[in-house]
């Protein structure tokens, strides 16, 4: 079984999130859809399509106007969370020790993170992918439980760009050594329904993170189809 994870980011609204969502109902598959959405739409009928969320706080509870806490996530029935999201890194200048903070933090409270990580384009270019891999993995990991792991080049987030299969081989391979025990490995970036098959059917890889095509039944529903 593979998991299909979709990544809203800041984009849709609750009429969006049903139509989709019962289109996803609707659909057959082996495989495990999990839906990230926006806080706002952490609510109402999910359709039986399982729920996560695109980021947490590091604190359990207390003074952090504008954050939301796992127990939070976890009272609106969310089972899964990214975090460490190369969005929260840039924009929000999240360290490895906060991912780490947050991925612990879920999995205390039995809610999954997705540790996402990955090399941007100048250090693939100056031949870190495998280190900056091994470092960004190794420091936001948490030290025990059930996790999943996303590789996403920063490059590939967004620009219709995908890594060879071998470069994906060689940085999922990485992923799979650096790993106390074996976890998940998610591929991240530009996935579309001409590219999903393909890709997740390298050694290593477990599913999809999917972004700009998980909006809308028209691109998200064919990629579901097509790894059936
Ligand atoms: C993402 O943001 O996690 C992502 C994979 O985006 P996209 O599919 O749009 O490249």
């Amino acid at each position: 079984m593979k998991l299909i994870i979709g990544n809203w980011k800041m984009n849709g609204n609750m009429d969006e999130k049903n139509f989709l969502f019962k289109d996803i109902s609707n659909t057959k598959t082996k495989n495990k859809v999990i839906m990230c959405l926006p806080f706002t739409l952490l609510w109402g009928d999910s359709f039986g399509v399982t729920l996560g969320a695109q980021d947490v706080s590091n604190h359990e509870n207390g003074a952090y106007t504008g954050d939301i806490s796992v127990s939070m996530l976890k009272d609106a029935g969310v089972k899964y969370v990214i975090v460490g999201h190369s969005e929260r890194r840039t924009f929000h200048n999240e360290t490895n020790e906060t991912v780490k903070e947050k991925a612990t933090l879920a999995i205390k409270n039995g809610i999954i993170p997705v540790v996402c990580i990955g090399e941007t384009m100048e250090e693939k270019n100056a031949g870190h992918t495998t280190a900056v891999i091994k470092k960004m993995l190794t420091e936001s990991m948490p030290d025990n439980g059930e996790f999943v792991v996303a590789y996403e080049p920063r490059w590939a987030i967004g620009t219709g760009v995908t890594p060879t299969t071998s470069e994906i081989v060689s940085a999922v391979k990485t992923v799979f050594d650096a790993l106390p025990t074996p976890m998940p490995i998610l591929y991240g970036g530009s996935i579309n329904a001409n590219n999903a098959k393909e890709i997740v059917s390298i050694p290593y890889v477990d599913g999809l993170l999917v972004g700009g095509a998980s909006l809308k039944s028209e691109t998200f529903l064919p990629i579901i189809k097509s790894i059936n």
